[in-house]
């Protein structure tokens, strides 16, 4: 059979993830996502108003002409977990497809809310959940698995296409985490079942995020604890203390939320983002928040919210804000500014429990906030985080459970992609032998 790789997006900088594999007649297409950092360069973009070919020339969306190459049916769309990246440009590419759109239950919540919220596109395409540790037929020869995995978003899964030919195992976003604080530890003992059942691996598609740091990256409780440490030591200031994480962060939410109650205040989640991937996650049975939590997106609730706080005292309240990469419009860039009825006081406590996504753009713009807050006398707590993606170590232990015969670097640009090639050439691969580097919109043909 023959098989082939299209490496549509996130081969050249990290963002617009999109891959597509044929084995014979079919294809499916792992991920579509969005590249934020060209949309928010622009000052007023409004995607959902914005024709596909613009959003491509833009660099926005994945470039996604590539795919007339590919000679077979598309038969699934499968993200692999909710970040924007990867599920982003789904309602702006999709409905090119005649093929359902396959993700857990919480990845196809936010595909739907992100349809719903840009119909202009017209995707109709079917939305089927299906779990980690299931499997789906895909035409007469293949199958889809999805193998769990850990990830900074809770219900993450590298799905496996398993081809006559060996599987071909899509590795994008995660950590090796044994002790997560939601969810199951990472599934090792399939992936090494993978590696040696049938005719094993024929292809790793691997997300070189990190490959350059050395050791193992830290599992989220070791986060957990950090953050604990940090909010039980500021449990006796009595003025203002306001944290900020990466709203689709499930678990980190869930320490902040406990620790508030913990030293006695009351947590209160702000911000559109917040909002919606708290609530869905509450919603769909992930996570138990207190009956008494109040998420506010809206602009107008979340002022009268910080109204209420300044009138009943800022020390009862912990509110849990957007702006962790000081986004101008986020909330806790607006309260920086002076912008919202929260006034900073000397002494105040600002928690970032994320570190800043190293880019010019996020660096520059988080300088200013925390700036900003500096000068109304806030004291900053910042990088209470653990990253959400593999380390050198994480790295190698995958290639040693899954001994694949063949390897694709994807998720970074070339400098990203270096220490992950002298990784692989130290276990016996060869760049341009079976260590394939790619640009985006090539192709690579791995079975004739
Ligand atoms: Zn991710």
């Amino acid at each position: 059979m023959e098989i082939e790789i299209a490496t549509i997006g996130g081969y050249e900088a990290v963002g617009r993830q999109m891959t597509a594999v044929r084995a014979g007649d079919d294809v499916v297409i792992f991920d579509m996502g969005l590249n934020l950092s060209k949309v928010l360069i622009h000052d007023n973009v409004e995607t959902e108003r914005m024709h596909s070919l613009d959003l491509i020339d833009m660099g926005a969306i994945p470039d996604d002409r590539v795919m007339s190459e590919l000679e077979g049916d598309v038969k699934a769309i499968v993200p692999t977990h909710g970040h924007l990246d990867h599920i982003g440009a789904i309602s702006k590419l999709a409905h090119r497809y005649d093929a359902p759109i396959v993700a857990t239950p919480f990845t196809i919540e936010l595909v739907k809310q992100q349809i719903e919220g840009e119909q202009k596109f017209g995707v109709e395409n079917d939305l089927v959940k299906m779990e980690a540790g299931e499997t789906m037929r895909i035409g007469d020869h293949n199958e889809l698995e999805f193998v769990n995995v850990t990830h900074s978003i809770i219900d993450a899964i590298n799905p496996v296409l398993h081809t006559p030919e060996g599987a071909i195992v899509y590795g994008l976003d995660k950590r090796m985490d044994h002790t997560p604080v939601i969810g199951d530890p990472i599934d090792m003992e399939r992936f090494r079942e993978i590696g040696r059942e049938g005719e094993g691996v024929l292809c790793y598609i691997e997300d070189c995020t990190n490959a350059g740091k050395k050791g193992r990256t830290p599992s989220e409780s070791v986060a957990r604890r950090h953050l604990k440490d940090v909010m039980y030591s500021v449990e006796d200031y009595d003025g203002g203390i306001v944290a900020t994480t990466f709203s689709s962060h499930i678990a980190r939410v869930k320490s902040l939320v406990e620790f508030a109650e913990d030293i006695g205040r009351q947590p209160v989640l702000l911000g559109r983002s917040m909002e919606k991937y708290s609530g869905t996650a509450e919603r769909l049975d992930f996570v138990e928040f207190p009956d008494d939590l109040g998420m506010y997106g809206h602009r107008k609730s979340v002022d009268r919210t910080f109204k209420r706080i300044m009138n009943e005292g800022k020390e009862n309240f912990l509110p849990i804000v957007t702006g962790h990469q000081g986004e101008p419009r986020a909330m806790l860039t607006r309260m920086g500014r002076g912008e919202t009825p929260y006034e900073l006081d000397n002494g105040d406590k600002v928690i970032f429990s994320a570190r800043v996504i190293p880019e010019p753009t996020n660096e520059g713009q988080r300088y200013q906030s925390e700036k900003l807050l500096s000068m109304q006398g806030a004291r900053i707590y910042d990088d209470i985080h653990v990253s959400g993606h593999l380390n050198r170590e994480g790295h190698y232990q995958m290639l040693d459970a899954l001994q694949p015969q063949n390897i694709v670097p994807a998720h970074q640009d070339l400098s990203g992609f270096s220490s992950y090639v002298s990784l692989a050439e130290d276990e016996g691969y060869k760049a341009g032998r079976d260590l394939h580097i790619s640009r985006n919109g090539q192709m690579i043909q791995l079975v004739e």
